[in-house]
């Protein structure tokens, strides 16, 4: 079974996980709104989708035309790719919502935010490992969530995975941050951590890139 064969099943999920932590962080009574938590957007940023700890919502960035409905599951453009895409950025939910997304880890995604828009000074090595291991979870999050849901095969979510870790290397590369060890050639142990410190002179260049990013 694919990534593509649960879409629908870890976008419910996904939404309705949303709309509670929604609920609990509003005053009560509520209702849970659990349609419009998930939906189809625009693109913006390093990764193709976008979880937004502010309003609690998982973009999924697309060009246009969105599909129809934006709120709704699209089973026939790229399934795969987009349930890839949601199981991770529903890592990074379930990574904010466990206390694990800290004020260091969002400070360090600004600064790479700020940095990319040449606003600001480039992350500090310590706060672009935050990005990369901030990352890194939330693939292995995203693995997770997919084998719990089913899935057997592998080999698109592989490729997804490798492709958004790499754009953030690019990304930080671009700023002058470079991992110690060749991170490329290692990157497919999902299950394990594959981090490695930055080297201490980093992150001393001038920013460049212009994108926002940083989730
Ligand atoms: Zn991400």
């Amino acid at each position: 079974m694919g990534p593509g064969d649960v879409f629908r099943l870890l976008w419910r999920a996904a939404e309705l996980d949303l709309a509670e932590a929604s609920a609990v962080r509003t005053v009560p009574p509520f209702p849970v709104v659990t349609t419009g938590t998930v939906t189809y957007s625009p693109p913006e940023g390093i990764d193709d989708g976008y979880f937004d700890r502010n309003r609690l919502i998982i973009r999924l960035c697309r060009p246009e035309p969105f599909p129809t409905p934006e709120d709704a599951p699209d089973l026939q453009t790229q399934p795969d790719v987009d349930a890839c895409l949601l199981a991770h950025e529903y890592g990074h939910f379930r990574s904010w919502k466990s206390g694990v997304h800290t004020d260091a880890y969002v400070a360090a995604a600004t600064a790479l935010e700020v940095a990319q828009l040449k606003s600001g000074p480039p992350p500090t090595p310590e706060q672009a490992e935050l990005v990369m291991r901030e990352e890194e979870q939330a693939w292995e999050s995203a693995r997770a969530t997919l084998a719990n849901l089913g899935v057997t095969r592998w080999t698109a979510f592989d490729a997804q995975r490798d492709a958004g870790l790499k754009a953030y290397t690019d990304a930080l590369e671009a700023l002058g941050c470079v991992r110690e060890g060749p991170f490329r050639d290692s990157p497919r142990k999902s299950n394990s951590r594959t981090s490695r410190p930055l080297r201490p002179s980093a992150c001393t260049r001038s920013p460049k890139g212009s994108r926002r990013s940083a989730r």
